[in-house]
């Protein structure tokens, strides 16, 4: 890619857009055209197609999405399935009647199916039931997938899909009710460390296991897909390796200092079992990860204190 091809990333504010903005301009990406929600509300498909038609980028990245926590993906169903199709149905057809050259649509594990053999091949997609917790969100990212895919067998485009496992890292959402688990234990163990608390409620039984990946990991990962990936395949991002809650926990009360005991609520759903990225297709390209999770969470929680903690 040339330094001075011009760049959408679409969510530039998120936790994964705004990794992808620090990563790219790093490389010395110099035309990165922003628009946040407010300048372009990628909902409206008029205001969409008008944006592109006007700035014409080469490349897009549509990190845009409507995301949260097992909690806010059980409460709010509608929000997630039509707000989600909305905004990629808009961007996914702008870019393409704008003639963008190569778009990198942005899903996530949860897409697989709840009781997918583990770690998850990227063949697993649409093999059986997914969990229901998480379910809006998944359709809505599947068809996304398949419209990508559809651009790709219709007409050539070049507009390939990457999974990516469940990500933290800075600019991460740390609101309780809406928060992914990494994000809400480190602000809730920081909160019981301050107050001098003698625990920490973790919602569930903490046996469920999750794969973490910092997101300036995925980041880099997406930059290595958009130089060296051509398929409308899906693919696979994620460090290889998984955690108990109960670990994750426990990991992350040690990186912030917090010596207190854990408490389950059990009145919380535990979501799918398991959710562990195959990444052989990944590793094959020649791409991997290389910020382990201690450091990575020791990193946030850093970010975290200079940003959120007041
Ligand atoms: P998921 O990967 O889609 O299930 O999403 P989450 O990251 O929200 O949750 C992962 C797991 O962490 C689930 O089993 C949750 O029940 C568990 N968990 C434990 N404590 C918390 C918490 O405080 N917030 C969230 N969001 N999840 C928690």
């Amino acid at each position: 890619m040339d330094k001075s091809e011009k760049i959408f990333v679409a969510g530039y504010r998120g936790l994964v857009g705004g990794a992808l903005i620090r990563r790219l301009e790093e490389k010395g990406f110099n035309n990165l055209p922003k628009r946040d929600r407010v300048q372009l509300d990628f909902e409206d498909e008029s205001a969409v197609a008008k944006f592109f038609r006007d700035e014409k980028p080469a490349i897009v990245i549509l990190a845009a999405a409507r995301v949260g926590g097992i909690k806010a993906n059980n409460d709010f169903p509608v929000e997630f399935l039509l707000e989600n199709l909305r905004i990629q149905n808009n961007i996914i057809r702008a870019a393409h009647e704008a003639g963008v050259r190569k778009l990198l649509f942005l899903g996530s594990s949860c897409i697989y199916p709840k009781l997918a053999p583990q770690p998850i091949p990227e063949t697993a997609l649409l093999g059986g039931p997914l969990e229901p917790t998480g379910e809006a969100y998944a359709i809505a990212k599947i068809a996304g997938i398949k419209l990508c895919q559809a651009y790709a067998r219709e007409y050539g485009a070049n507009f390939i899909s990457a999974m990516a496992t469940n990500l933290y890292g800075p600019n991460d959402n740390f609101d309780l009710e809406t928060s992914h688990v990494l994000a809400a234990l480190l602000r809730k163990a920081h909160e019981a460390k301050m107050r001098k608390a003698h625990e920490l409620i973790v919602w569930g039984s903490g046996k469920p296991r999750r794969e973490f990946l910092h997101v300036d990991d995925l980041a880099s990962a997406c930059l290595f897909l958009l130089e060296k990936y051509d398929s409308p395949e899906i693919i696979n991002v994620g460090c290889g390796e998984d955690i108990s809650i109960r670990e994750l926990a426990e990991l992350i009360c040690d990186v912030v200092g917090f010596d207190g005991e854990l408490a389950w609520d059990t009145t919380k759903p535990d979501g799918t079992p398991r959710k562990l990225l195959d990444v052989t297709r990944l590793h094959g390209l020649g791409w991997q990860a290389t910020i382990p999770l201690r450091e990575g969470i020791a990193q946030t929680y850093d970010w975290f204190l200079k940003n959120l903690a007041h």
